[in-house]
């Protein structure tokens, strides 16, 4: 190791900081906010720095650097963008043995500073010993992709507790066994995804401690987990993190075999859906995998093709496990409609032509009963989750209910994933224009004037539709 990563207390020290400009004052912030007092030497300040400095929250001396600067100072970093001046900073600091960072010049200096990943109390540094201070921030913004936004709440939480379950449990082979299995339990996921108050926690784990040493029935968790409408990349970062924590996943037929990608690789892998020639497992069949895998203490991912409450049956599955006293965290995802109309650069409100956006499946008998004079009526965006057999019935409807047969509607089949296509029309030529490009399932019809000209005048070519199903 060339260096040794440490981390420095620094509240009520002086930092002497030669350099007024921007860099000086990046590093400026990142020094109060570790609660430094910070000396600025440069002859003239950057406005964000002199607006400090009128605040009365740095010291400046408006001068050339000297070495007289450096008294009481506990550690120096040199900005300027004068090679010599910061070459006597470096020089002056280091006669003094204090300890220098100067920017950009890793040859100069005596500390480096890292990238940070910012969860405080929890705080990650990330350094490459000055060799590559981009590759840092690569890093960095992997680690701020998988490390949760409320890591620091778990970590602030572990501290207030520590003295006590120390004081509990004095022997450390079962002190870390408490951590570890508090760290992966139900209560620390609660916290992580905000699913709970933190004063419910903090009392679920008092109760928890009281009970250690005793073997606690081991509990098992249940996340409801929206993959979103195809593409992995459209992931949350909370599906993700989950995701790699996962000891068994329950996914449907939508979700893409890119995202079981995604799932640690030994977590037991479920396909609960619906397949040609196969049974649909019932739901009820669902729901008491569920149960099983949670009532053995296991985390389960019950992974669902968009967001997981819309057309989902997430609903049910929330009441059942919500009945056995199983917890459950919900994560959402990005349903199809809005995947669909990103994908097709379709705008689902705006002004002047649509002020608002119905979601709607229009599956099997329930389609009868919907209210199609309202879904017919103009100055909105409705999206039908469907069966692409549906299709002439629908539009049928909602002529039959008012809506003009030239309304721009749009199919998108495959939205966010590989070969994914739009197929524009109007009411009268969609499910003609559909036929002809023979669109299949998994598809959304997206009915309203907010679908472009340019989508519902594109003449459907044989050609096309040939090229596109063949790399479907
Ligand atoms: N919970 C899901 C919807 C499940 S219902 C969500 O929020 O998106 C299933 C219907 O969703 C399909 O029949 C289809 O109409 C639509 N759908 C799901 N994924 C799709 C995709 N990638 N492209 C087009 N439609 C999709």
């Amino acid at each position: 190791m060339d260096y040794l990563p440490v981390f420095l207390d620094l509240r009520g020290l002086t930092v002497l900081v030669a350099g007024g400009g921007e860099v000086a004052a990046r590093k400026i912030q990142l020094l109060r906010a570790a609660g430094a007092r910070v000396r600025v030497i440069a002859p003239v300040l950057a406005p964000e720095l002199a607006r400090l400095h009128t605040a009365g929250d740095i010291e400046h001396l408006a001068a050339d650097f000297a070495p007289p600067h450096l008294d009481g100072a506990a550690l120096v970093i040199a900005a300027t963008d004068d090679p010599l001046t910061n070459a006597a900073v470096c020089a002056a600091a280091t006669s003094r043995s204090l300890f220098v960072n100067v920017v950009d010049d890793a040859q100069h200096c005596s500390f480096v500073m890292p990238a940070i990943i910012d969860r405080a109390p929890l705080l990650v540094a990330v350094g490459t010993s000055g060799n590559a201070p981009v590759l840092a921030r690569h890093v960095r913004a992997l680690l701020e992709t998988v490390l949760p936004q409320r890591l620091g709440s778990l970590a602030a939480l572990a501290g207030r507790w520590r003295e006590r379950v120390r004081a509990a449990i004095p022997e450390l082979p079962a002190r870390r066994r408490f951590w570890d299995s508090f760290l992966d339990g139900p209560l620390a996921h609660q916290l992580l995804q905000g699913a709970s108050a933190v004063a419910d926690i903090e009392q679920q784990f008092a109760a928890q401690l009281a009970s250690a040493g005793t073997p606690a029935g081991v509990r098992g968790e249940v996340w409801l987990i929206g993959a979103g409408p195809g593409d992995p990349d459209l992931l949350t970062l909370r599906a993700q993190q989950l995701l790699q924590q996962c000891d068994v996943v329950l996914y449907d037929r939508l979700v893409d075999a890119a995202i079981l990608e995604r799932v640690r690789r030994d977590a037991e892998r479920i396909f609960v859906g619906k397949e040609p020639g196969q049974h649909r497992l019932t739901q009820e069949r669902i729901n008491s995998l569920l149960l099983d895998y949670a009532g053995r203490g296991l985390r389960v991912a019950r992974l669902k093709g968009g967001d997981p409450l819309i057309f989902g049956r997430g609903g049910e599955e929330l009441a059942v496990l919500a009945a056995a006293g199983i917890p459950v965290i919900i994560v959402p995802g990005v349903t199809a409609a809005l995947g669909a109309a990103a994908g097709a650069g379709i705008a689902l409100t705006q002004r002047g032509l649509s002020q608002s956006v119905t979601l709607v499946t229009a599956m099997g008998e329930a389609a009868a009963a919907l209210d199609w004079r309202a879904l017919a009526a103009p100055l909105q965006t409705v999206v039908f989750y469907m069966g692409v057999a549906q299709l002439p019935r629908i539009v049928e409807r909602l002529i039959a209910h008012g809506a003009p047969a030239d309304r721009a509607a749009a199919l998108i089949e495959r939205a966010t994933l590989p070969g994914q296509r739009v197929i524009g029309g109007r009411l009268y030529d969609i499910d003609a224009r559909a036929r002809k490009a023979h669109i299949n399932a998994p598809a959304l019809l997206v009915v309203g004037d907010t679908v472009p000209d340019e989508l519902t005048s594109r003449v459907v070519s044989d050609a096309h539709a040939a090229l596109s199903s063949t790399s479907t």
